[in-house]
């Protein structure tokens, strides 16, 4: 059943993480460019921030440091992703928070240092596989979310739902999605802000999780390294989005 939600416009973000960019994903007919009815944006590594820019794609960091510049070697600030041209930051992917110890005090620092430089902070949330278990999802998120300002994009992004490069691993359901996407909305101030699902989204089942209510938009792994697939998900994106207007 489709609800409509008013002034919906999804964002369908692709987060290539330590990939290069796709093939074709700065021709003519990329399917990585923004459509006129859905925002997508592409997540490169460092090194390839530049190419996607000048191919005119809407890009954002997969993170970055809060200071402006510092001793810090082998990072990259905020402010010089907005100085590059990036739009977005992603700030506490799980798998920053697991490899680089990123907590939640830190990944605050980050949306607040992104929302000063004029990029748009995407703040990754999401439980474990364990703690899920326990029953503890919501605690987690909430937790998570704790001290982040108001104004920014949100990604749930269930720990256990990640592919980790692995396309037969289910995503979440989209009840569970969209549960755990309305218990996000009630907690934040700011109502109008996207929350995003990520985790195994792909051709097949992102149909069933960008209709429910709660769910804004993607963010994808896997499946958008697969030009066709990422492809299949904007145009079910931008189909909806046709039906919420018709
Ligand atoms: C991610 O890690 O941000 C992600 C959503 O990955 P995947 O789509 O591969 O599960």
């Amino acid at each position: 059943m489709l609800t409509p939600m008013p002034n919906k416009r999804f964002l369908i973000a692709a987060n290539w993480k330590m990939h290069s960019p796709p093939p074709g994903f700065d021709a003519a007919d990329s399917p990585y460019k923004t459509e006129s009815a859905v925002d997508v944006a592409v997540f490169p590594s460092f090194i390839d921030l530049s190419r996607c820019i000048s191919a005119q794609l809407i890009t954002g960091g997969q993170t970055g440091r809060p200071e402006p510049s510092g001793a810090l070697t082998g990072d990259v600030s905020i402010a010089q992703l907005k100085t590059v041209g990036c739009r977005y930051v992603l700030c506490g992917h799980s798998e920053r928070r697991k490899n680089h110890g990123e907590t939640d005090d830190y990944v605050a620092q980050q949306a607040i240092a992104a929302l000063e430089a004029g990029l748009h902070p995407i703040v990754c949330v999401g439980e474990t596989a364990d703690e899920r278990k326990k029953g503890k999802q919501h605690d987690v998120v909430k937790k998570q979310l704790k001290d982040i300002p108001s104004g920014i994009i949100v990604a749930y992004e269930p720990v256990w739902a990640i592919s980790g490069g692995d396309p037969s691993k289910p995503a979440a359901s989209a009840q569970d999605a969209q549960d755990m996407h309305a218990f996000i909305r009630s907690l934040l101030p700011d109502k109008a802000m996207r929350i995003l699902y990520g985790g195994s989204m792909n051709g097949k089942n992102c149909e069933e999780l960008l209709k429910c209510p709660d769910i804004d938009g993607g963010l994808v792994g896997g499946a958008s390294l697969k030009p066709e697939e990422f492809k299949k998900i904007v145009e079910v994106a931008v189909a909806l989005e046709k039906n919420y207007e018709s």
